[in-house]
């Protein structure tokens, strides 16, 4: 018996995903309607496949929709009944077959118990949230008693494209080719079920700061309603973005692009005071979301310049934070991304060099400059206190406790988030891959397959949402056992500005 058993209503369907999927399971023709779908189940119940999954053509419910599209559950449900069976790994399904080139998307799908052809019909599913429909799956789950499971379903007919009209053969061949096509991301799905341990880092995810800008942002939107301009984005997190523009917040690159006497709200990675005289200039009502720590940076720019030091700042170009930080003291600042920089530095006065970072470096690497630099200027000052941040710290610290106990690491973040890279930098030195993922639809199955502990962590600006949804995802491919390895608890809080205290 094979692990993996897909169950295809009808014969066409069935002869589609046995192409696509070759010898990585047992494709079985389970019958039309949700009365031999419940026959089919009760014979699978006793059966000793692992995995199952139930693929074939169905009904398109979202807007947008076009034939040929898949849906992968995340739930299945009955209308008229309250009972409803989740497929969890849905997203990590059908990220890969995004990844394959085929549009995929997960969520829920419902099983109707007779064929629906009246518009009404399918729009009163479609307002429920559902993305599919069709005849089966609900019974056929029924089948799989708590083994991993999910439906793919390939849209044949959507409600301006209807069962019956001239579209349904183009519709129904279109499906098909998805169903063939979609056989091979399967097949690497199944091999990715497996019981797993799941190692959670702590701390992980969001830090003082980003609750701090968040909050900003979300203060300024109740109480001047939208929309709220914000300079770049608040946080370097696509989730967080995402979730803002929704509620009104309009981010923005340069301050041209905000009206005159609007609400501008600058990011978390503090800005120049060029751009600060800009808005006051243009009579923009600015609102500071700059972490506290990054304006202890610029304060530390500041006095360094003034006391007559060759300021370097050890950070990464084109990072905003960088960008702020050189503008306090462009005249006596210069970046260093390398020890190879620390050589070309030419200080009008070796004995008058200071040096600070970016707080979301990597401790190691930035130590490894801040070396270089003493070895090549001893007279050299530093930050009073550590520039690098105690988020960055602490999960850089956590990702290193969890890195050599795990097959592979998750890390939570968005590729233009410092401190998330630094995280994967951070578990690949200690000798485990390990990748970056804004959520479950990133994540490779390739690189679960084999692995029985995942180690997992967020970015100081990934939300802590996101982590549960991975957990929930992962535990779709099989039993999930979670624990985690604390080596810091963070209590830091950082109060509001000025104008939204009053
Ligand atoms: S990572 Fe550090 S510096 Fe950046 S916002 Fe968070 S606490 Fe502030």
């Amino acid at each position: 018996m094979s692990r993996l058993v897909v169950c295809c209503p009808l014969w066409l369907e069935a002869r589609s995903l046995r192409r696509g999927l070759g010898a990585a399971g047992q494709v079985r023709r389970t019958g039309y309607g949700p009365t031999r779908a419940a026959r089919a189940a009760d014979r699978l119940r006793g059966d000793a496949y692992r995995i199952m999954a139930i693929a074939g053509a169905g009904g398109g419910l979202a807007a947008g929709q076009r034939p040929g599209d898949l849906v992968v559950s995340t739930q299945v449900s009955r209308p008229g009944s309250d009972r409803t069976v989740t497929t969890p790994s849905g997203p990590l399904l059908a990220g890969e077959l995004r990844r394959d080139g085929l549009r995929a998307t997960a969520g829920p799908v419902v099983t109707s118990g007779r064929l629906l052809l009246r518009r009404g019909q399918l729009d009163r599913l479609a307002a429920g949230g559902a993305l599919a429909v069709d005849m089966e799956s609900a019974p056929l789950l029924d089948g799989a008693a708590g083994r991993p499971a999910v439906v793919v379903r390939a849209i044949s007919d959507t409600p301006q494209r209807p069962l019956l009209s001239p579209w349904a053969v183009p519709g129904g061949i279109a499906a098909l080719r998805s169903l063939r096509l979609a056989g091979p991301a399967l097949a690497r799905w199944a091999a990715a079920c497996a019981p797993r341990q799941v190692l959670l880092a702590g701390p992980r995810s969001f830090c003082a700061g980003v609750e701090r800008a968040i909050e900003i942002v979300e203060r300024v939107l109740d109480r001047q309603g939208p929309p709220v301009y914000v300079r770049k984005q608040i946080v370097h997190n696509k989730v967080v973005v995402t979730d803002l523009e929704r509620r009104g917040a309009v981010f923005v690159d340069e301050l041209d692009e905000v009206p005159d006497g609007a609400t501008v709200v600058f990011s978390a990675h503090g800005v120049s005071p060029e751009v600060r005289r800009e808005a006051a200039g243009r009579g923009l009502a600015a609102i500071d979301a700059t972490c506290p720590l990054v304006a202890k940076v610029h304060a530390e720019a500041r006095r360094f310049a003034a006391e007559g030091y060759q300021v370097a700042l050890i950070g990464h170009a084109g990072h905003e934070e960088v960008e702020g930080t050189l503008g306090e003291a462009p005249q006596a600042m210069t970046l260093v991304e390398t020890v190879a920089d620390v050589a070309r530095l030419r200080p009008a006065d070796p004995g008058k060099v200071a040096y600070l970072m970016q707080t979301t470096l990597s401790t190691q690497e930035a130590s490894g400059i801040a070396d270089a630099l003493l070895e090549r200027f001893p007279a050299a000052r530093g930050p009073g206190s550590d520039d690098i941040c105690y988020a960055t710290t602490n999960r850089q610290l956590a990702v290193r406790a969890i890195a050599d106990q795990s097959d592979v690491v998750l890390v939570a973040g968005s590729a233009n988030s410092s401190n998330s890279l630094r995280l994967v930098e951070t578990a690949q030195r200690a000798g485990t891959p390990a990748y970056l993922i804004d959520g479950p639809e990133d994540i490779e199955l390739g690189w679960l397959a084999g692995a029985s502990v995942v180690g997992l962590t967020a970015g100081a600006s990934a939300p802590p949402a996101v982590v549960g949804q991975i957990i929930d995802a992962l535990s779709g491919l099989g039993p999930v056992e979670v624990s985690e390895r604390v080596v810091a608890t963070e209590s830091i809080r950082f109060g509001l500005p000025k104008e939204l205290k009053r």
